[in-house]
């Protein structure tokens, strides 16, 4: 990925964020940096996608103090798409715990692009991660419920209570995605084919059609970030969501996967886990400090935000957020004491 922060004076991580006024300054320059930006394109391969307007802009910051900053659009609504698959993935490792998940699912990075069916082939029918689609699928088919309605309703509660309000379905977005999910269609069908699903892929790949078409704003990404960057409390609503023990783990699996093939580039340039999804969103967390929430449509060619990675950048930069930065406890060397 391409960012453009090296004038910007890398802060390092001190356990916590600056002060509110400097957040407020920070995330409003790097709304004012960016919003000129025009690189990328919007998705399209979901026909109603195409009509996002790419000019729309937002950014938020949510501390796990509670407090909320925002610039820009942050209050505009936009599909989650992918950014479910995190928060799906902590709601599964909470009901059936880290080892079964990790045994079904797993935790390795495919080196593809998140639909691909070359990586469950090559891989002898595992779907490797729960970040690319196989593994979102595969992990969707886990939750509890005795029948896709029962599994939707709980999809739609927990991801909700990470945002702290009842995340509304866009219905057209659901439509526009159901008939043209083919795709979706054969990977779930091919994993049911390797023993993987043992639902109806069908119904799992509705189910997950639904879950990816649920409505945020950058500031619910922001506080659902804040959420897993709190050890799973909720920091405007007090509500705890998952344990802290799920959030470490899915914060462990989006360093290595959330940005898909490009999660290692990402980790070398940002140093945050992070989770971006089709619709333009990206949710980048700092374990113990908040996390970010970005909106722009315009995506690279992995599909993730352009915009919205360097906004990151620069907020990462400058908040000190990098979770492998840090300056020598003594700057003139060890300090001995006899
Ligand atoms: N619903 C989309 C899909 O399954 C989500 C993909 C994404 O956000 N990368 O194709």
């Amino acid at each position: 990925m391409e960012t453009d922060v090296a004038d910007v004076e890398q802060a390092v991580s001190t356990g916590r964020l600056p002060g509110w006024d400097r957040v407020e300054t920070l995330i409003g320059a790097a709304y004012e940096r960016y919003l000129p930006h025009t690189g990328g394109a919007v998705a399209d391969y979901i026909p109603i996608l195409a009509a996002a307007d790419p000019g729309i802009f937002g950014l938020s910051v949510a501390e796990v103090d509670g407090g909320v900053h925002r610039a820009g659009a942050a209050d505009t609504e936009f599909t989650i798409q992918s950014i479910s698959k995190a928060f799906v993935y902590a709601l599964v490792c909470d009901e059936l715990g880290h080892e079964v998940v990790r045994d079904r699912v797993g935790v390795d990075n495919t080196g593809l692009g998140f639909d691909s069916v070359i990586a469950i082939e090559l891989n002898a029918g595992h779907p490797m991660n729960p970040m690319v689609n196989a593994g979102a699928l595969a992990t969707t088919a886990l939750v509890p419920g005795a029948t896709p309605a029962e599994q939707w309703e709980r999809i739609r509660t927990g991801l909700s209570r990470f945002a702290g309000h009842q995340l509304p379905l866009d219905g057209a977005v659901y439509h526009s995605e159901s008939l043209t999910n083919q795709r979706n269609r054969a990977i779930a069908r091919l994993l049911e084919s390797y023993g993987r699903i043992d639902l109806d892929p069908l119904q799992v790949v509705d189910v997950y059609t639904r879950q990816c078409s649920l409505r945020v704003s950058a500031r619910d990404l922001a506080v659902m970030g804040a959420t897993l960057a709190d050890g799973g409390v909720n920091p405007a609503t007090g509500e705890r969501a998952v344990s802290p023990e799920v959030c470490r783990d899915t914060l462990s699996v989006l360093a290595a996967n959330g940005m898909y093939e490009r999660s290692g580039d990402w980790l070398f340039e940002i140093g945050l886990p992070a989770k971006s999804g089709v619709a333009g969103g990206i949710v980048a967390v700092a374990p113990g400090k908040g996390a970010i929430g970005t909106f722009s449509a315009p995506l690279d060619s992995a599909g993730n935000s352009v915009r919205g990675q360097r906004a990151i950048a620069y907020l990462s930069r400058a908040l000190g957020l990098n979770i492998f930065a840090s300056a020598a406890h003594s700057p003139t060397g060890r300090s001995v004491t006899a």
